[in-house]
């Protein structure tokens, strides 16, 4: 098998994945900021790493996931002045802060849910930890590299690269072009260098989220929060570090250097970046209009929807592409993304119905043998090169060929072998439920579709062609077919 490589973006290539103390990984992904509902963009960067986390515990991993929630210093515009996006919202509503943080949170998880995205280990809030974001305000300033102006303390860019940090490593900018860009922008501020950046801002009088600090009153840094998040439970270095590409600059810049500032160390082995999910190859963003909401999705009801989608189909849609690579929203997409995951669930339904017959007459097909063993293995390789999950789904689909063959009686178990057999059902299972997370979705209460079923064969033996034709319409209505075949009859969901 080949090991598992995963794309750094610190060092711009795929590495072999060591974890520091394996079997222990500890992953830090960035979660959402709690003012707005969750759109569909944002689904796609949390589920790459789910799939991430349900990989590497397939493989025996012991993951410590930690996906934060920024319920404070995350301020409209994204820098370092303006209101804070859930202190605007709760102006607006007029509604505590932690109202709006507590209705988006749970929209966060319900929608996750839906997506059947497991939960991380664990889920910080940076309100929670306002304790060790002004520790470490405290250690960058005595170490210099931070200082206070004005009640609001700024990382010292140009005295952290002076002392041999690399501002700039991670996207690729240069210190020099970035001081040429801002030099004339930022006249009066307060800090020494427009480009340094605020790890606790001073609140103004109307500011509504604040904490008292040394420096008075005030609110920690969105950068800040994650570096005090993801050092408290995952240590000074750890394995993995995700987020949406659009985080790689600055939040993710900031956060190398605040974590070498603090220990001394790089703090993460393993940068990996989800790409975005685009509408017209145009980012899906809420501010830009183009986003659809998850409910939206499942009734069909946005203007550039051709019909509803269920949770699962876009799971799918989703998986069909490289974490790494823009995916575009089209509706052609997700109609074929709809069939394929029917294909899917058919199989998930009838695999779970095989039985192994001993056939002493059975021939051993060797050449399907080896086509089922290559694709077993094609699917971790495939996981394996840097979580390929599109590779991986096209293997599940040579699995899906002989499942489809073996219900069909054009394969017979027996010419499997029995471990190989049993190993194509559990696998099977296995890689489309736990590794890439889709579930059958019941089309209709299930007793009530296998009552039908009843009925259809008993109107066919009585010969009541007329009441087989309303049943075989009700099926259809609820996007099933009946499935007429010589040995057995039985349900499956339309393609
Ligand atoms: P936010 O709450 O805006 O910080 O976003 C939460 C996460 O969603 C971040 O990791 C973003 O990078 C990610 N994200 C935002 N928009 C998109 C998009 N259109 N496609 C993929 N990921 C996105
Ligand atoms: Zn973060």
């Amino acid at each position: 098998m080949q090991p598992l490589k995963l794309y750094n973006t610190l060092s711009r290539q795929k590495e072999p994945f060591e974890p520091i103390n394996s079997p222990y990984v500890g992953m830090y992904v960035c979660g959402p900021t709690v003012y707005n509902y969750v759109h569909l963009g944002n689904v796609r960067t949390f589920l790459t790493f789910d799939t991430l986390f349900r990989y590497l515990t397939h493989i025996g991993y012991k993951v410590r996931y930690v996906r934060n929630i920024t319920d404070v210093g995350h301020l409209v515009g994204d820098g370092d002045e303006g209101e804070d996006k859930i202190g605007r919202m709760a102006k607006l509503e007029k509604l505590e802060p932690m109202e709006i943080v507590q209705r988006y949170t749970n929209d966060f998880h319900d929608v996750l849910t839906t997506f059947n995205l497991r939960p991380p280990s664990i889920e910080p809030t940076a309100t929670g930890h306002m304790v060790e974001q002004i520790e470490a305000v405290k250690t960058l300033i005595d170490k210099g590299l931070a200082y206070e102006s004005n009640g609001s303390v700024y990382f010292d860019i140009l005295k952290y690269n002076a002392g041999g940090g690399n501002y700039g490593k991670l996207s690729g900018r240069i210190l020099d072009d970035l001081l040429n860009e801002t030099r004339d922008l930022d006249g009066q501020s307060e800090k020494r260098n427009p480009l340094d950046f605020a790890i606790w801002k001073n609140a103004s009088p109307e500011h509504i989220m604040r904490w008292p600090s040394p420096w008075g009153d005030g609110f920690p840094g969105w950068h800040l929060e994650c570096s005090c998040m993801s050092t408290k439970y995952l240590g000074a270095q750890f394995d993995i570090h995700g987020g949406g590409m659009d985080l790689k600059f600055p939040h993710h810049e900031c956060e190398i250097a605040q974590g070498n500032g603090l220990t001394d160390k790089d703090p993460v082995r393993y940068w990996m970046h989800s790409n975005m999910l685009t509408v017209n190859g145009q980012k899906m963003s809420k501010s830009l209009g183009n986003s659809f909401l998850p409910g939206e999705l499942f009734t069909g009801s946005h203007p550039l929807l051709e019909q509803a989608y269920s949770p699962m189909t876009v799971r799918f849609f989703m998986l069909q592409s490289h974490y790494r690579s823009t995916l575009d929203f089209s509706n052609d997409a997700l109609k074929a993304a709809q069939k394929g995951y029917r294909r899917l669930v058919n199989g998930l339904r009838v695999v779970k119905t095989l039985t192994y017959a001993p056939d002493e007459t059975a021939q051993s097909d060797e050449k399907k043998q080896a086509e089922i063993r290559t694709a077993l293995q094609g699917f971790h390789d495939a996981l394996n090169d840097d979580l390929n999950t599109a590779v991986a789904i096209a293997n599940l689909f040579t699995l899906l060929k002989y499942v489809n063959m073996l219900y069909m009686n054009q394969l017979q178990p027996a010419g499997l072998g029995e471990e190989l057999f049993g190993q194509l059902k559990s696998s099977f299972v296995d890689y489309t439920e736990n590794v890439l997370g889709l579930l059958e979705e019941p089309a209709d209460s299930q007793g009530f579709v296998e009552g039908m079923l009843t009925l259809y064969r008993e109107y066919k033996e009585q010969k009541l062609y007329d009441k087989v034709d309303q049943v075989r319409t009700y099926f259809k209505q609820q996007g099933l077919v009946i499935k007429d075949m010589k040995h057995r009859i039985d349900w499956a969901y339309e393609e």
